[in-house]
């Protein structure tokens, strides 16, 4: 019998997981409630509609269970053969039947979460290379699949909202999002954007001066919602001039 528990006792990995588990268990959920009929519509992804969404979700599954097994034998296992290969797979993916998609992503998502679960506890420390080529340790697949399942549960578009995302998670996308904006803040002229959110104590910011810069209004999940790219409802600015675009995250 294998086990069916984590077999990692980190509590910080531990509670991590939980995150990543209940975003899947959203983003099924909203596929649930779509009708085969309704995956042809347009998702809030430009260009992408809701088929090209679930078939990216679940080779981004199978992509990071590559780099969970990686992590688990030493043998490189790249999450795709090349950037190529990644959009022609999610092209390729969006043709399929839908009775197909809803497979893809439930095994998919299946095959991800018992690597995980099998993951010896110092295999979790062991170093992987992302599509972008940076080097993570193997606990970060976590994060990279939670913030793929609950956005892109908002970007199938039948009522998914940033407004149901548990509050660890809305800060830890804005840390996520400001953080990618600082480190290329000098290459992109990235303004100094200061989130002032309306039910949180600390204040925001690209470069962590918060006295000078465009300041932006909201709640927390309505500045996560504009940080990640999908629109300005509920953000305002001090003086009421048009909210800025926010630059591009990841
Ligand atoms: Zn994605």
């Amino acid at each position: 019998m294998g086990a069916r528990i984590d077999k990692t006792q980190d509590p910080e990995i531990l509670a991590a997981l939980l995150l990543a588990r209940r975003g899947t268990a959203y983003f099924q959920r909203k596929l649930a409630e779509l009708r085969d009929d309704q995956f042809d519509g347009p998702s809030l992804l430009p260009g992408w509609s809701r088929r090209h969404v679930i078939a990216h979700v679940g080779y981004n599954a199978r992509a990071l269970t590559r780099l969970t097994e990686w992590a688990a034998t030493g043998v490189e296992n790249p999450m795709y053969p090349s950037p190529d290969a990644r959009g022609e797979e999610i092209e390729y993916g969006a043709t399929l039947s839908p009775a197909a998609l809803r497979n893809l992503s439930a095994h998919a998502a299946v095959h991800l979460n018992v690597e995980w679960r099998d993951l010896e506890p110092t295999s979790w420390n062991a170093e992987v290379r992302t599509a972008q080529g940076r080097i993570v340790p193997a606990s970060e697949t976590v994060w990279m699949r939670t913030r793929e399942v609950w956005l892109h549960a908002v970007d199938l578009d039948n009522g998914g909202s940033v407004t149901d995302f548990p509050p660890e998670l809305i800060d830890r996308l804005l840390t996520d999002v400001l953080g990618a904006w600082n480190r290329r803040q000098a290459a992109e002229s990235i303004p100094n954007f200061v989130l002032r959110a309306d039910d949180r104590a600390d204040i925001r910011s690209v470069t962590g001066d918060t006295d000078d810069g465009i300041e932006l209004l909201g709640t927390a999940a309505a500045l996560t919602r504009w940080a990640t790219g999908r629109g300005s409802i509920g953000v305002s600015t001090v003086g009421c001039s048009p909210v800025p675009k926010s630059p591009r995250w990841l």
